[in-house]
């Protein structure tokens, strides 16, 4: 993933924001990346701009050499296969269930009923959820939830996971077994994962290289031990 001077600036009512200024960064196909800052500092911006969900006022990102910026909103939709995202409060479909959830982007995606019962049970099965297929979501611990979030964001095996604050409404002891399973797919399926947080053990529990951002910049990067041990 490549980004090249990528700025999101948001107006509304002659207030202008920039979210994300200037921003250029390399990541590697497998690693694990996490974007670190305080709030309000632009790491949700930057993320929702690597799937379009923010559309970016300038700059570049390329995504295994496709330009994700130039592309078509139909050229997006196939793109978006590719890119899979979870989120803090997890964004499921609360009149449905575990499996039926997991089941959505497939059904998106087009595939036979029974296509998309295989590949439910393959996710239910990667992700420790079995015996939850009828629960519904909030018949759930958090935790249960977000491994229905993972599930559904991998259904179309996507080359990258895309994690927003994906543990920051968990208690530590969840948040570190959803941390071991991001690693497991990491590892299993050589998914490149970028997690973006507020919490410093986050990204010294799984990360490989971090980026840290102030202000909409990127103002320090490297690999953890590097970025952390000698500020
Ligand atoms: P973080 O994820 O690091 O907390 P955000 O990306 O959410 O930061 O926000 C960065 C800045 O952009 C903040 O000043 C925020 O208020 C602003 N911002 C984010 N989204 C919008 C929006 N839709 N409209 C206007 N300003 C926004
Ligand atoms: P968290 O515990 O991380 O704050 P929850 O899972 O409790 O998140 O809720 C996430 C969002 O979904 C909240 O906006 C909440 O109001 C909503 N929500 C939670 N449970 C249900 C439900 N059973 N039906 C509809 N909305 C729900």
């Amino acid at each position: 993933i490549s980004i090249e001077g990528l700025s999101k600036i948001f107006t509304s009512n002659n207030s202008k924001t920039t979210a994300v200024e200037n921003l250029d960064l390399r990541i590697e196909e497998g690693d694990i990346f996490g974007v670190i800052g305080y709030s309000g500092a632009g790491k949700s911006t930057f993320v929702r701009l690597l799937n379009r969900l923010e559309e970016p006022s300038g700059g570049r990102i390329t995504i295994n050499n496709e330009d994700i910026t130039a592309m078509t909103t139909s050229q997006l939709r196939i793109a978006r296969q590719d890119i899979g995202m979870i989120f803090q409060h997890f964004n499921l479909l609360w009149s449905r269930t575990v499996e039926d959830n997991i089941a959505f982007p497939l059904e998106i995606a087009g595939l036979s009923k029974a296509k998309r019962q295989r590949r439910v049970q393959e996710l239910i099965d990667l992700v420790g959820l079995s015996g939850k297929e009828k629960a519904y979501p909030s018949q759930l611990s958090g935790g249960q939830k977000q491994r229905v979030g993972i599930a559904r964001a991998l259904a179309n095996k996507p080359k990258v996971l895309l994690c927003d604050e994906a543990t920051s409404a968990l208690d530590p002891e969840t948040t570190n077994a959803i941390l071991d399973l991001l690693v497991d797919i990491n590892k299993q399926l050589g998914l490149t994962i970028i997690l973006i947080t507020h919490e410093m053990h986050v990204i010294r529990k799984i990360c490989k290289h971090v980026a840290v951002m102030e202000k909409g910049k990127v103002v320090e990067q490297g690999e953890v031990m590097d970025v952390f041990l000698h500020p």
